[in-house]
């Protein structure tokens, strides 16, 4: 019956997301959650929100909540855009932003999202190889091919290989392409990689997209937000209103409202993870692993001698879910969360085993 189906969909091949299995004792280190819940203070915010008033309408506007961002990032109120996960946020940013004549740049590899979305809203893309140490070269966003660059989007650190990039090589991109919007995705960046956030101000085509969803563990809440000039947020809530889509709900505004009120909580956690990564690195080095550097709460590792589906399916086997990417290049990686030092030696264990087999 999909002769029905509009051209668009016969287009379309969407973004497949990391396995969510409900499976009891699951050691899941596939989709870079955050291992410990968020700050306690979030429970307890969402409870008084919802006995407060679930038969109310949401703040359409999430007002509190951005006027929080703001004050969090040192911005004024209209640098601040809210949305349900920061996939929603680059969703409008792609359809409000990034849809231009020229061509769109990212990097190959890169976080699988952007080539959907460009085929969801017809955008011209062209990728930009990382270099032979996997790592984004931004001289090569200068334009050998000739083509007309009309946007450019780059996750800082990059997914799914960690890498960051200094704030001079962020400067570079954006002067280089000072008429053309630049997105940074921060997805990952509180786990020790530096922020354009102070870029913003001297960069008009510069727009920064976060999420709760990593460094808050707030995955299940679905709370990300874009910071950038007003004439850029603009945009995004154009966007917003003519889809006319959801609002941040009552509890995920309240949840993030707690979420930001509690600094110590959130330092400690980041801190946490660099920690236990740092220790995950040097286990795997000991097995015969070779890493990426990370500055994300995952971290990209190849085995000398064997390959990623393997490992990845004999892990499974001792019930530790790791990300395997089925895409030239990449096939001989794991992509590995780092959990809470139970997980990690849990996890070096099993690769031990399996490695001695
Ligand atoms: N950007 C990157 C680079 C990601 O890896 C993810 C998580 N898959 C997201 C954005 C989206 O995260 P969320 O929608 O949970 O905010």
């Amino acid at each position: 019956m999909s002769q029905f189906w509009s051209p668009l969909v016969h287009r379309l091949s969407p973004y497949v997301p990391g396995e969510q299995p409900r499976v009891e004792g699951l050691i899941k280190l596939n989709t870079n959650e955050l291992p410990f819940g968020p700050s306690p203070a979030v429970a307890g915010a969402i409870e008084a929100a919802a006995r407060e008033g679930l038969q109310l309408y949401p703040d359409p506007q999430s007002g509190a909540l951005c006027e929080a961002l703001a004050a969090y990032h040192g911005m004024p109120r209209d640098h601040v855009f809210v949305g349900n996960g920061s996939d929603e946020v680059l969703a409008h940013a792609f359809a409000g932003l990034l849809k231009h004549d020229g061509q769109l740049l990212f990097p190959d590899i890169t976080y699988s999202f952007y080539p959907t979305y460009c085929r969801l809203f017809g955008i011209a893309y062209e990728t930009v190889p990382l270099d032979g140490a996997m790592q984004v070269n931004i001289e090569d966003y200068r334009r050998a091919t000739g083509a007309i660059v009309g946007a450019v989007i780059l996750p800082n650190p990059n997914a799914p290989t960690g890498v960051g990039l200094g704030l001079d090589a962020v400067e570079r991109l954006l002067a280089m392409h000072a008429h053309a919007p630049v997105v940074i995705d921060e997805a990952y960046v509180d786990f020790g990689a530096q922020s354009a956030l102070p870029l913003i101000a001297r960069y008009p085509n510069l727009l920064i997209v976060r999420t709760l969803s990593k460094s808050r563990g707030l995955a299940g809440l679905r709370v990300g937000y874009a910071l950038g000039q007003p004439h850029l947020i603009e945009a995004l809530v154009r966007v917003k209103d003519s889809f006319n889509s959801y609002p941040l709900d009552r509890l995920a505004q309240a949840g993030a409202l707690a979420s930001l009120g509690d600094e110590d909580y959130f330092q400690q956690g980041c801190a946490a993870i660099i920690e236990n990564r740092a220790q995950l690195v040097t286990g795997l080095e000991r097995l015969g692993f070779a890493v990426l550097p990370s500055q994300a709460n995952f971290v990209f590792a190849r085995h000398s001698a064997r390959g990623g589906a393997e490992l990845a399916q004999a892990l499974r086997a001792k019930k530790i879910l790791v990300r395997h990417f089925n895409a030239p290049r990449i096939d001989p990686f794991l992509r590995i969360t780092v959990g809470n030092g139970d997980q990690v030696s849990v996890l070096l264990q099993a690769l031990e085993d399996i490695l001695s087999c």
